[in-house]
């Protein structure tokens, strides 16, 4: 017996299927790792078929070395869908198969040591005595028992402090299997009684999910319209017949009131998968649903792969978010694609949902691709009332406050009548740039080509795409004035103000910033939940999910923020934010109140999110999308190529191009191709690397995935990177 196997190296040569054959003996399965000898060393490989004839001279295949695991990591339905990633998005096979695979496996499934805290309360004395100790015992009480390797890291800590510990007696570690249930006890929810509009909804994706048929449909419902109690009902039909389910959510929506609205209805029987799981801890979920302890996974992006074999329901809550797309790592995926081939071959149904669909999303549905479902009313609570302020003429009338006289006089209402308030700013620090008011210097950052933001807390600049700091200086670098000017509010300026302005006010901040430390997003959430503060300000990172009575007055302290950035889809994400955070208003029983502070009160973006009116917004959106011919009228390809020389970054950029007007020559294509660039990347240096670009547009997707896949196998200079983008929803 032979074995076809993807061997683990990156490079265009290497990706292929290679032959080597099964020893007498080994118990080979389709979809196994393995390790097999590779130019004399052994490396990993995945074992995607097997056969009985080998295509290749006999004598000269070798042998499988070794099993790496007890059971197989793929089956081949999976397999199936690594090979349309690696065409889909051009990578190497053994890059889709790795992002299909879960991350710390490598560790294996062999018992781990576990420690264990044994002692239910932690002498005080050790806090002066032994602090790394009583730093150990204090993690360990809520988290034991955790993992040894794990604990070792998060706590940097020696072994000899945790041998002293397990001398006393504190701890006890032991070996064993870890699967654990990061699922709480909490009370058990009966499924609601649906409104007629649910009901409907929930009939209609019902009938595909008991046939087994590959539907797709938008469910497109408005904030607060009752879409999650759709999704559990749906959900519940699915586990009905021995299927399971995948509901993706974007991280920021990703929050602790999600998660227990899924584990509330089906208890232990849901994997959360998020981005704050270590390896080990990403290992364990997917272990549960391989082993068929959950029906439902409830993630971020990568749980699009999680391993059911019998699938039924995929759900995308949001799903005109950005962050279903890879753009940091290879391959390039977006979730919301790999979504729908997986439901394509597993007879799955797929059910994406917004109250601001994606322009792509809503394109398709109005061609028929996907099956529109509108929710169209709020559960038992109007619409927010929605008021724009224009901030010109507010400072024209000599207010040169952040907030506007209407949004100031809500806030110290909203304070009175005990009712909390959410301030929206997407832009995080005290202000986003500092300049001298005598010689107008900009500090910027020395590696990237870009400002540098003042965080007012620790009196410091900050670069926000390296993380290089300088401590704020008092003096201007260049001249010496003193007199130094704050532009570009940020959240911390905004926290910073409400203080000055409300003393009493109990204020939260969550922001980047904030929410490092593990724990600290749910904490805030929980807080600002349970009434412990009034104000709750934020970055985009509150903009979702958060659905919460007592909160009628959302403020946007500057909504243009996002309209101004140099992308094509900045209409369309200025107006999503603003409707998602609208929503968060009036929840409960009192109706909510929105103020949208902006320079540029007529811009359709800020006029039709006033209205609540997508449908508007989108009629108007979709006209310059098609004269500019961009998405969906149009597939884009982002081609960053990047160094630290400068001339050399130009001019590969310079034969990148002629390369991509080459071979839309030689394919001879009666489609629209149109090549933009090659230019310096709208953020041209980041770390010290030069940045240029070339964007390609064709209505022919086939056409870029041809250049993508030859522009990849090209030889460059060697500090030269490329990265290649198909569909991108970013190019900066
Ligand atoms: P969306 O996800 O569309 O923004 P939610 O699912 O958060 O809306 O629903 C808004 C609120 O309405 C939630 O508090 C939810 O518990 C409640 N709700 C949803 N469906 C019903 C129903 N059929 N009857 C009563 N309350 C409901
Ligand atoms: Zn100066
Ligand atoms: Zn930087």
């Amino acid at each position: 017996m032979f074995a076809e196997v993807v061997v683990d190296i990156k490079s265009s040569n290497t990706d292929r299927v290679y032959t080597y054959r099964i020893p007498e003996g080994m118990d080979i399965k389709v979809g196994m790792r393995v390790s097999v000898p590779f130019n004399n060393r052994f490396i990993e490989g995945y074992v995607i078929s097997t056969t009985d004839n080998a295509s290749y001279s006999v004598d000269k295949i070798k042998d499988i070395h070794r099993i790496l695991d007890s059971y197989s990591i793929f089956d081949e339905k999976m397999i199936e869908l690594a090979k349309w990633m690696k065409e889909y998005y051009k990578c190497y096979f053994s890059e889709a198969l790795q992002t299909i695979m879960p991350v710390g496996i490598k560790q294996g499934e062999k018992k781990v040591k576990v420690v264990k805290i044994n002692i239910d309360e932690i002498p005080f004395q050790l806090s002066k005595r032994a602090p790394k100790q009583y730093e150990i015992l204090q993690y360990l009480k809520n988290r034991s028992p955790i993992r040894l390797s794990e604990l070792v890291k998060v706590l940097n800590i020696d072994y000899g402090v945790i041998r002293s510990l397990q001398n006393k007696g504190y701890i006890e570690i032991y070996e064993e299997e870890v699967l654990r249930f990061s699922v709480k006890d909490i009370e058990k929810t009966k499924p609601l009684l649906l409104t007629e509009e649910q009901q409907k909804a929930v009939e209609e994706v019902k009938s595909s999910i008991l046939t087994g048929t590959f539907d797709k449909y938008l469910l497109f419902g408005v904030t607060g319209s009752g879409k999650t109690e759709v999704y559990l009902q749906l959900i519940d039909e699915a586990i009905k017949i021995g299927k399971s389910a995948i509901v993706l959510v974007p991280e920021i929506s990703l929050t602790p009131q999600t998660i227990e609205r899924f584990v509330s209805r089906f208890g232990n029987r849901v994997a959360v998968i998020h981005s704050g799981l270590s390896p080990g801890e990403r290992f364990d979920e997917w272990r549960k649903v391989k082993n068929g302890l959950v029906d439902v996974v409830v993630g971020v992006r990568n749980a699009v792969f999680a391993p059911f074999n019998n699938l039924g329901l995929i759900i995308i809550d949001e799903e005109h978010e950005t962050t279903y797309k890879q753009s940091d790592l290879r391959p390039k995926y977006n979730a919301k694609e790999v979504a729908e081939k997986r439901c394509e071959i597993e007879k799955a149904v797929l059910v994406m949902a917004s109250a601001t669909p994606s322009l792509e999303t809503y394109y398709k549905a109005n061609k028929g691709e996907y099956k529109l479902i509108r929710l169209t009313k709020r559960i038992n609570v109007s619409m927010p009332q929605i008021e724009v302020v224009n901030m010109s003429e507010e400072l024209a009338s000599g207010n040169t406050s952040i907030f506007s006289r209407k949004l100031f006089s809500y806030i110290k209402e909203n304070l009175k009548r005990k009712e909390q308030t959410i301030l929206f700013l997407n832009r995080r620090g005290y202000s986003s740039f500092v300049s001298c008011r005598d010689c107008g210097y900009v500090p910027k950052c020395p590696n990237c080509d870009i400002s540098l933001t003042y965080h007012f807390e620790d009196k410091k600049l900050v670069c926000h795409y390296c993380g290089y700091e300088e401590t704020m200086k008092e003096t201007c670098p260049k001249c010496g004035s003193k007199r130094i000017r704050y532009l570009g509010i940020g959240t911390e300026r905004v926290e910073n103000d409400i203080k000055k302005f409300f003393p009493n006010a109990r204020v939260l901040r969550m922001d980047v910033d904030t929410t490092r430390k593990k724990g600290s997003h749910e904490k805030i959430f929980y807080d600002f939940r349970n009434g412990k503060a009034d104000i709750l300000i934020g970055t985009q990172m509150i903009s979702k999910g958060f659905d919460i009575p007592n909160v009628t007055l959302v403020g946007v302290i500057l909504a243009d923020i996002t309209l101004n950035l140099p992308d094509f889809r900045s209409s369309e994400r200025t107006f999503q934010l603003l409707t998602q955070v609208a929503g968060r208003a009036g929840r409960g029983e009192k109706p909510g109140r929105v103020v949208i502070q902006t320079y540029e009160d007529d811009h359709y973006s800020i006029v039709t999110a006033k209205q609540q009116n997508y449908v508007k917004f989108y009629n108007e959106e979709i006209k310059y999308r098609e004269i500019f011919r961009y998405p969906p009228f149009s597939h884009l390809m982002n081609i960053v190529i990047s160094g630290e020389e400068e001339e050399e970054v130009k001019n590969t950029a310079a034969n990148t191009y002629l390369t991509c007007q080459k071979l839309i020559n030689k394919l001879q294509n009666k489609s629209y191709n149109k090549i933009l660039g090659p230019a310096p990347a709208p953020i041209s240096k980041i770390n010290n690397r030069y940045r240029w670009q070339v964007i390609l547009k064709s209505e022919d997707r086939n056409i870029l995935t041809e250049i993508a896949e030859e522009i990849q196998k090209m030889k460059y200079p060697k500090d030269i990177r490329i990265a290649v983008d198909i569909d991108p929803l970013n190019i900066m």
